[in-house]
């Protein structure tokens, strides 16, 4: 999506979400209804083939492309090959024209203060690097354990920030427990400095550590 396209949809936001819903209603229903033949002819390589040789296209009379699949992805590879060096450059411009403007890069929403990506791509980066994986759902999921515990380090209480301090802990620490290590459900949000602090340690074992400190260090007062 390019810059325009981003400003224009925040701009647009409820208007869009209601042509998006409509429009998928009227395709969703045209798509039921819709028989499709049984063979049809490339208008490229000429061949007749069945349909399934053919890539869907809902608009079109029959809801087949004219081309045929093997055709398409030979004229994308050719397309990509022969524009190679403008393809980049383009995706380039469009990257940074993005951050320029304070938008995310990798989708079409306001990125974090200071930072180039938005809260849900930041997520689903620090999810991705924590369990391997990290979809735009588990992101909303995380963020509402974020929002949840009111923004705040469960160990010490810190106000931690997305981007900032804000990191996913295995609460059973993945290398003592790599059953347990792709598990979304074993991560918290903690603030980096605990995070740092609790290492392989599990949540109870941290917690018996940090007394032991504190009783220790003030025994000696
Ligand atoms: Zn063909
Ligand atoms: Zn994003």
């Amino acid at each position: 999506m390019s810059l325009e396209q981003a400003l224009w949809r925040e701009k647009n936001k409820e208007r869009c979400k209601q042509r998006y819903n409509a429009w998928r209603t009227r395709n969703k229903a045209r798509n039921e209804t819709k028989e499709l033949p049984t063979f049809k002819r490339c208008e490229k390589c000429g061949v007749l083939k069945v349909s399934d040789s053919f890539y869907r296209q809902s608009d079109s009379l029959d809801g087949l492309k004219n081309w045929c699949k093997t055709c398409w992805e030979r004229y994308r590879k050719e397309y990509r090959s022969e524009n190679r060096t403008a393809l980049i450059e383009a995706k380039r411009k469009k990257y940074h024209e993005k951050i320029a403007n304070g938008f995310c890069h990798s989708c079409s929403n306001r990125a974090l203060e200071g930072r180039t990506r938005c809260s849900i791509c930041t997520i689903a980066g620090l999810c991705r690097q924590a369990i391997g994986n990290g979809t735009k759902e588990q992101a909303k999921y995380l963020l509402g354990k974020l929002e949840e515990g009111e923004n705040k380090c469960p160990y010490t209480g810190e106000v931690i920030e997305l981007g900032k301090s804000a990191e996913l802990d295995h609460i059973y620490p993945k290398l003592r427990f790599p059953e347990r290590a792709r598990e979304i459900e074993n991560l918290e949000w903690v603030s980096s400095r605990a995070n740092k602090a609790k290492l392989d340690m599990t949540k109870e074992e941290f917690i018996e550590f940090c007394r032991l400190v504190t009783t220790y260090t003030r025994s000696e007062e």
